[in-house]
């Protein structure tokens, strides 16, 4: 039996939509909605009007945070023998939206798995913040509470990365003080609207963010960056000297001045006859 070219081998598509912009939908994405058998949908009228610009229908089984656990052992069996799609609102499925237990039966349960990779605001707003992007930790949503919040910042607060956390308007400026408190006053960037007509990136200190905000919640969809922290600051200048009184009751001079001088950032031969100064009194 030949199997049809435009029918698609059973198993899960995780399809990325877009996050604002349709044009952004990519031709595989929009080729795959129009034969999935079914599609998991978190809202079936926000899907809908994505299937309306395709100018297709397909049948939608709604699978959100409420109902997955029920729904999910039926869209497991339907993948033996159909094309089951997996969208999220916006953006990509299973970033800071439902999907990772469904991938995990899925794969646990011998069905081929595939993904459709687009739009992700997280990786969207690195791309606009200008700050370091080599090494970075999406933190998805804060918890809202104070207390939880700063307990889950200063967690993270020595991770040596750029710090991605998505937030709401109302919650914007109380999130960015929250930030500057644990972290510290750090450059930081809160984007909006990425992909839509009001696209903005806002770039400063958390403090100076945190000011903006506090006046005009902002409207719209928010992705916040935070840059890195800095190399730790060296002691002060004037603390060096005590620290090579100390050094030299353990090594000799050129050792202690060695070690100082590293640690202070100082010229070494300038402390190196400094100790033998002191060593002399
Ligand atoms: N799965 C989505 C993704 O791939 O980015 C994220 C879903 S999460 C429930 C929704 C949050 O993502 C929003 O509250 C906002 O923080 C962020 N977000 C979504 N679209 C955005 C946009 N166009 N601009 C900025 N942030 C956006």
């Amino acid at each position: 039996m030949t199997v049809p070219v435009n029918v698609l081998e059973p198993g899960l598509y995780i399809v990325a939509t877009p996050i604002g912009n349709l044009a952004d939908l990519s031709p595989r994405a929009a080729d795959i909605l129009a034969r999935a058998d079914v599609i998991a949908v978190e809202d079936s009228r926000v899907t809908a009007g994505l299937l309306r610009h395709i100018g297709v229908k397909r049948p939608m089984v709604p699978y959100h945070d409420h109902n997955a656990e029920g729904v999910r052992p039926g869209l497991i069996a339907r993948m033996a023998g159909e094309a089951v799609a997996l969208v999220s609102d916006a953006g990509t499925p299973l970033i800071s939206d439902p999907g990772y237990k469904l991938v995990r039966d899925a794969r646990a349960a011998g069905h081929t798995v595939v993904t459709i990779p687009g739009p992700c605001a997280a990786v969207a707003a690195l791309t606009l913040a200008g700050l370091p992007t080599d090494r970075f930790l999406f933190l998805g949503f804060l918890p809202a509470k104070a207390k939880a919040r700063a307990d889950a910042i200063a967690e993270i607060a020595a991770v040596r990365a750029t710090l991605v956390i998505y937030e709401s308007g109302p919650r914007l400026s109380a999130c960015l003080a929250a930030l500057a408190e644990g972290l510290g006053d750090r450059e930081a960037a809160v984007t909006r609207e990425i992909t839509k007509r009001f696209e903005e990136a806002v770039t400063g200190t958390l403090t100076s963010l945190a000011a903006r905000y506090a006046e005009a919640p902002p409207k719209g969809e928010i992705a916040i960056v935070v840059a890195p922290p800095g190399e730790a600051a060296p002691p002060p200048i004037e603390d060096a000297d005590a620290a090579l009184a100390e050094a030299l009751t353990r090594l000799p001079a050129a050792k202690a001045a060695g070690e100082v001088a590293k640690r202070f950032g100082v010229d070494r031969k300038a402390l190196y006859a400094r100790a033998l100064a002191l060593k002399d009194n």
